[in-house]
């Protein structure tokens, strides 16, 4: 069985982190799927979903990471081709993946407790984002047997 839901907002760019989990797991719910894999993709060159804890610290922590790894001021080819000065938006959704996937036990997503799922928005400017949540599985283990 596979199950497609669509999770929409709105971000403000410059790596704005939105806390997705939610949306996640009611997109679980919602299927009726017990066993199974979920995904999360962005369907987007600019932006990356990944996991930490939703909590101001770390998250000033990756922003400075992503700063030090691909600072905005740095030069860019792309921007130089471009001029769209978001090279290192390109950069940073390169490197920290548009998708991301949980094992799904018994109906429930598989995180640790202080596990969030965030989506990252690195470009230069607000944009209305459409994330993708697909869920494959079995939507009742009984059948398995
Ligand atoms: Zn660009």
């Amino acid at each position: 069985m596979v199950y497609t839901h669509f999770l929409e907002f709105s971000t403000r760019g410059h790596t704005d982190i939105h806390d997705i989990t939610q949306g996640v797991q009611e997109a679980v719910a919602g299927s009726g799927i017990r066993q199974g894999l979920a995904t999360v993709f962005a369907p987007s060159s600019t932006s990356a979903i990944t996991t930490i804890e939703y909590e101001g610290g770390a998250l000033d922590d990756l922003r400075r990471a992503l700063d030090e790894l691909a600072p905005p001021d740095a030069d860019y080819r792309h921007n130089l081709r471009w001029g769209d000065g978001n090279g290192h938006a390109h950069l940073r959704s390169a490197l920290v993946k548009p998708s991301f996937s949980i094992p799904i036990v018994e109906g429930q997503l598989t995180l640790g407790t202080w596990q969030q799922i965030v989506f990252l928005d690195f470009d230069v400017r607000a944009r209305r984002r459409r994330l993708i949540v697909q869920i494959v599985g079995e939507a009742d283990r009984e059948e398995l047997r």
